[in-house]
């Protein structure tokens, strides 16, 4: 008798952190999900640093959580400290980033999806999908099972032909310890698939109990933590665990020079290209020969592990090279190995052969998610694996997809650049690859999010009306500072102390509090604000997204503005079967770039690189506009 008799909606192939979030998704709108991968024991496996968020990423962790995603709540709980960067800066910029236990994110994560209805699980490796007539019909396993779907989604991450490289020696692995998968890219490059190498490398783990801290600089979370799922679910940390910081030297350069020529990013055994944004340790010292010291954030594995990840020295020289380099490092001078640092090239496909749900242009109710589209990131990859498994199964059930403009999250930004743009280095978010940041904010992605994904059929009731709840909370706060006036007896010593203008006469207290000079903690120094806040038990992120609502009332409206502009282009659709051709006056760059992308509204159209705005008044007039 076969193992799988059924045929289901949506077969995930890949347990990483898009794997785990579009396994989680399918299977909670509905749709009967079988998740197959390689090792049931690394599910969502934090391959490199052990930490969530960060600069546009902690922006993501709050908009998969607003759509009803589990990377946020998983965060939280296995959190052992948590940091809200970029807070001196306007709140476009606050990203949260919390430090992970890698050990319990991951066994976090597989409790979640055992509870999860409608999952099923199965440990093998796929080799090959089942396809008819470019239909997608199902995946065969390396024991020659074979499995039925209607939908398939890609997560194979770094496994696909995965090579790791340590200094001279290099060997196939999808990570280390795990072996690589094989299959997939040849059958998919025979139905017609481009696909490239890229490369990403990581530090190596060392144990704890070897290093001096007390000769590093500590770093602990910050005094009052926040968190980043809006559910009730999860509390912020009561007590946290400090990382600490040290430097690399010239001395430490020098011995890495040593290994230079037995490097496979010097010697050309590595060809493909590594995240321009997270450079090994050789190459910061290759690229920025000028700079005597580079910082190495030592960071702890999680509550209880002595093991520690050396942040900022990620390397694939040889292995006692590492060794005797990190020896020098002030702090280090005893240390002991857990595991080296290593590089790894693996396939992916450019992502401008995917549309805006995901799903594949080339085989029908195939999807791909995750490094595999030449992102890098946990984040990136989680919010890629919920709109994939959302997609998949909209798709299956016939309804309306679940897409993202732009202006409504990070997540709109991200896939409509892949699929757009495409990428020909590992792609990572960063706040300034988005035009709206100060709309797309970490505090407000459950009011951009929450009411889209509720009406997709995942977001639960209750987040909606928490959401509700919390908004109309601080529109009433903004209302409040609208209406209350403020006589200048009351303020004029706060402004002095801040060195803003006196007042003159009594004002409303909302412009009062749009003075740059006055902050959230002053606001609560007038006694009637007090009252009110206490008479209304209003509650922190409420306070302080009245206050942004405040501060950045006249940003806000700007980007809404040019957002609706936008919007006008995004209505302008582009028949799928529009020719190019007969556009003579179109540049041949154009022409090329808009035959193979197949733009669907002339907004994503002007999107393209070697798309003009004089091409796009071509097919403005040529389609009657
Ligand atoms: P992965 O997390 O790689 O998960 C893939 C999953 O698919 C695994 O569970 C695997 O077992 C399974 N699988 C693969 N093929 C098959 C198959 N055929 N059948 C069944 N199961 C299969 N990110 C950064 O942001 N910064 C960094 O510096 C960084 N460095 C990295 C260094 C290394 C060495 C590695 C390996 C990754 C690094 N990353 C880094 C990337 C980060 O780990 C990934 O972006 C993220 O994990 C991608 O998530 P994913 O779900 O796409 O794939």
């Amino acid at each position: 008798m076969s193992l799988f008799q059924d045929v289901y909606d949506v077969i995930v192939v890949g347990a990483g952190h898009a794997g785990c979030e579009a396994a989680a998704a399918a299977a909670n709108m509905g749709s009967k999900t079988l998740l197959v991968t390689m090792n049931l024991q690394t599910i969502a496996q934090m391959s490199c640093n052990p930490a969530m968020g960060g600069i546009a990423k902690g922006q993501i962790v709050r908009e998969i959580d607003a759509i009803g995603g589990y990377s946020g709540i998983v965060s939280d709980k296995t959190a052992i400290q948590f940091k809200m960067l970029n807070k001196s800066k306007g709140p476009a910029m606050w990203s949260p980033r919390v430090q992970s236990d890698r050990m319990r994110f991951a066994e976090e994560w597989r409790l979640r999806l055992e509870h999860t209805p409608n999952l099923d699980f199965y440990q093998e490796m796929v080799s090959g999908l089942l396809v008819d007539k470019n239909r997608i019909t199902g995946v065969r396993t390396s024991l020659g099972i074979e499995i039925k779907a209607k939908s398939v989604v890609l997560t194979n991450g770094t496994f696909l032909n995965g090579l790791i490289h340590i200094g001279d020696k290099q060997f196939g692995g999808g990570r280390a310890g795990e072996r690589a998968s094989t299959g997939i890219t040849e059958q998919l490059v025979d139905f017609g698939f481009d696909t490239g190498r890229m490369k990403t490398g990581t530090p190596p783990r060392v144990d704890g109990r070897s290093l001096d801290f007390s000769k590093m600089i500590i770093q602990p979370g910050d005094e009052i933590p926040e968190k980043f799922s809006y559910s009730k679910e999860t509390s912020p940390l009561t007590h946290q665990r400090p990382c600490h910081m040290t430097y690399t030297s010239p001395e430490v350069h020098e011995l890495l020079k040593e290994g230079f020529d037995r490097s496979p990013m010097f010697n050309g055994r590595i060809k493909s290209i590594g995240p321009r944004y997270c450079p090994s340790i050789e190459d910061k010292i290759h690229r920025f020969a000028d700079k005597d010291r580079h910082q190495l954030f030592v960071e702890p594995e999680g509550w209880d592990t002595c093991e520690i990840y050396v942040n900022g020295f990620s390397t694939s020289l040889p292995e006692d090279v590492q060794f005797k380099a990190l020896r020098s490092v002030v702090g280090f001078e005893n240390v002991k190995f857990f595991r080296p640092g290593y590089a790894i090239e693996y396939d992916y496909f450019p992502p401008t052969q995917l549309t805006h749900t995901l799903e594949t242009k080339l085989v029908d109710g195939l999807f791909f998610a995750g490094q595999i589209n030449g992102t890098t990131g946990y984040e990136e990859a989680a919010s890629q694996g919920l709109m994939a498994g959302m997609n998949a199964h909209l798709k299956v059930y016939e309804k309306d997809p679940f897409m993202l403009q732009r202006d409504e999250a990070y997540i709109g930004v991200l896939i409509d650049d892949l699929i757009t743009k495409g990428t020909e280095e590992p792609y990572r978010m960063f706040t300034s690859r988005a035009e709206y940041r100060t709309l797309l904010r970490q505090d407000n992605a459950d009011e951009r999010l929450t009411p889209l994904s509720y009406k997709a059929g995942l977001a639960s009731e209750e987040r909606l009306m928490m959401m509700e709840e919390k908004r109309e909370a601080s529109d009433k706060l903004v209302k409040y500072f609208e209406e209350t006036s403020i006589l200048p007896e009351e303020v004029n010593d706060l402004l002095e102390e801040r060195g803003s203008s006196p007042m003159k006469q009594s004002d409303k207290m909302f412009k009062v509090f749009s003075r740059p000079q006055i902050h959230l903690d002053d606001i609560k120094k007038f006694k009637k604000v007090a009252a009110y806040i206490e008479d209304n038990a209003i509650e922190k992120d409420v306070l302080e997204q009245a206050e942004i609502k405040v501060k950045y009332a006249g940003y806000i409206e700007k980007e809404k503005a040019n957002a609706d502009k936008l919007s006008r282009l995004e209505n302008i659709k582009i028949p799928a079967n529009f020719d190019y051709s007969k556009l003579k006056s179109l540049s041949y760059e154009a022409k090329e770039k808009l035959e193979k992308i197949r733009p669907v509204t002339i907004s994503q159209a002007s999107r393209i690189s070697g798309v003009s705005p004089s091409d796009i008044s071509v097919m403005l007039v040529y389609m009657g506009r």
